[in-house]
């Protein structure tokens, strides 16, 4: 898929102000400093469209961009500040299980993990409530730039493990790096395919 447009809509603390039109939505979300806005910039092509390293305590919203008029990428906030309030903490849990659960459109959730760290707790259980809701995933693993291919193979195939405990089937994966772009095609044609098959 080539990106001829890329533009943003809106950020919204709540479902259902989410845009009307209803084009095949695509949500990417993970652990804080995970490399999201990275990813989403080079996905795009673009230098600053999500903004890189966003503080805690910063207003969390569900960001849409409408990419060739066609499909939107959505940008979650992240997940696991180690500094974040109670009340916060739950106020996105709430809002991020509303846009899931009720979100018609969303054909698949990119869950981000840092290539270099063994399974996290809460990206297992981020992974298995989205399995619960049996909702599409698919695993994004960022950095690779930043390991070996041996520590890449090691740490994938031990976070795919961690999945094979609670299920049967693991979903599709992808390897990335923002720096270098490696990924890139892998996940606009598999978005593309996605498309393809939409008619919403
Ligand atoms: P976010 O909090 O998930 O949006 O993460 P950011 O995109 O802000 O990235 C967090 C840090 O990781 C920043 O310092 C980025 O420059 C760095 N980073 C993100 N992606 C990559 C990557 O693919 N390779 C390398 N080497 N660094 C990355």
């Amino acid at each position: 898929m080539i990106i001829k447009t890329i533009e943003f809509i809106q950020s919204v603390d709540h479902w259902k102000k989410c845009p009307d039109l209803p084009y095949p939505e695509y949500a990417f979300i993970g652990r804080s400093n995970v490399g999201k806005s990275s990813l989403v910039n080079m996905l795009a092509n673009r230098k600053s469209l999500a903004k890189t390293s966003s503080r805690p305590g910063k207003t969390q919203t569900i960001n849409h961009f409408l990419v060739n008029s066609k499909w939107y990428l959505v940008d979650l906030p992240g997940y696991g500040y180690a500094t974040i309030s109670k009340t916060m903490r739950e106020m996105w849990v709430r809002m991020i299980e509303d846009y899931l659960i009720n979100r018609e459109n969303l054909q698949l959730v990119f869950v981000l993990i840092d290539a270099r760290h063994e399974a996290q707790d809460n990206d297992i259980s981020f992974i298995n409530n989205l399995g619960e809701l049996g909702l599409p995933y698919a695993l994004i693993f960022t950095k690779i730039d930043k390991i070996s291919k041996n520590k890449l193979t090691e740490n994938v195939n031990k976070f795919l493990g961690k999945l094979k405990e609670t299920w049967e089937e693991l979903p599709p994966y992808f390897m990335t790096s923002a720096v270098e772009a490696t990924g890139r095609k892998e996940i606009l044609d598999y978005i593309e395919s996605i498309n393809e098959r939409y008619n919403g």
